[in-house]
């Protein structure tokens, strides 16, 4: 195979941490490659105003941010490819990577394939999805004007979909499993501060009920909440649910090819983004159960960025 065929670099991801990666390799005439994946920009497209990205004083909207960034790292060479990768063999190099039916090798890879939002996995939920069930909060809100919805959750998102979510519906639930919220305190305190917001404490939603008018379309009416210390199941009547517990790591696709938790974030060594396997670097939320911040994910995307360099300079690929 021609060396020229074959890239320095192929970024899988392009969230905060895969453009930032590209931004460093594309100043370092890495010429990178990124394959974006099904949502290109990652998590910060769907959601609404970013408050804690240093240098925005004002705040930036989530999908505005990461069009800069994507600008940003286009700037210097980056080819961004709205496509998603089907198959990786880390087992010899250069890597291969199949994309859309077309091989495509490597040097190095980096790993940037953030995390998406968990389910509670109830058939009802799948069921009802996109008909009152959703996990975005700012792509569907819209739809539950002047209507009662529900928010799963006692995290962050949850605090920021519920208070987001009052913009549209006229009354909105959190139903959280404890009696005490995970979330920081300025989030509880917007939230509970917030008229339309109230919570049912020690519960969980167990079944989402719905019915299907004449013509066919199907619609969530309300949910079955318990309580988990009376084990009491009520009928609970809204329009809306929204699932906000947190994030699964996109890893299947890595499955027995790099080390990772038992949870699916990649292991990556301490103080470095190398994975298990030598030329393929990780990078953002994929790789991290802690932070999970643009910000931290954008440093990471930098040192991943750093570490391929280095990588490649020590193995003579200038
Ligand atoms: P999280 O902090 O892991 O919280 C998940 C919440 O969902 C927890 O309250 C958890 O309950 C609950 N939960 C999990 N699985 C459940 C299940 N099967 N059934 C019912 N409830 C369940 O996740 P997150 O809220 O998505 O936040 C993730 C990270 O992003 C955090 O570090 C957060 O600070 C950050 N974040 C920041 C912002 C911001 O600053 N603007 C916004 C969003 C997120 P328990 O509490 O009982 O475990």
């Amino acid at each position: 195979m021609a060396t020229d065929s074959i890239h320095k670099v192929i970024i899988i991801g392009s969230g905060p941490a895969g453009l930032t990666a590209a931004l460093y390799a594309g100043r370092s005439n890495m010429n990178p490659l990124v394959f974006e994946g099904p949502q290109p920009g990652g998590q910060l497209t769907i959601t609404t105003e970013v408050e804690n990205y240093p240098g925005f004083q004002n705040g930036i909207m989530g999908p505005e941010l990461m069009d800069v960034m994507r600008k940003q790292a286009q700037k210097f060479g980056a080819d961004c490819q709205f496509k998603m990768v089907d198959e990786v063999d880390f087992s010899k190099r250069p890597f291969r990577l199949v994309v859309e039916g077309k091989e495509y090798f490597s040097h190095t890879v980096i790993v940037a394939t953030g995390a998406s939002a968990k389910l509670l996995n109830l058939p009802s939920e799948s069921d009802y999805m996109g008909y009152g069930v959703s996990a975005c909060a700012t792509c569907d809100g819209f739809f539950f004007k002047n209507q009662h919805v529900v928010v799963v959750g006692g995290g962050d998102t949850a605090m920021e979909e519920a208070t987001y979510l009052t913009k549209h519906a006229a009354r909105v639930t959190v139903v959280h499993r404890r009696n005490e919220l995970r979330a920081s305190k300025v989030m509880i305190e917007r939230a509970q501060k917030n008229p339309k917001i109230d919570f049912i404490w020690d519960s969980v939603v167990t079944e989402v009920v719905g019915e299907t008018n004449a013509l066919g379309h199907k619609k969530a009416t309300g949910v079955k909440i318990k309580n988990v210390k009376t084990n009491k199941v009520t009928d609970f009547k809204c329009d809306g649910l929204f699932l906000a517990i947190g994030h699964q790591p996109n890893t299947k696709l890595f499955e027995g090819k790099l080390d990772m938790d038992s949870v699916g974030y990649l292991i990556t060594k301490p103080h470095s983004t190398a994975t298990n396997v030598p030329g393929v670097f990780a990078a953002g939320d994929v790789a991290d159960s802690v932070y999970r911040q643009a910000v931290s994910a954008a440093g990471t995307g930098c040192m991943a960025a750093i570490d391929a360099e280095r990588f490649l300079a020590h193995e003579g690929h200038d």
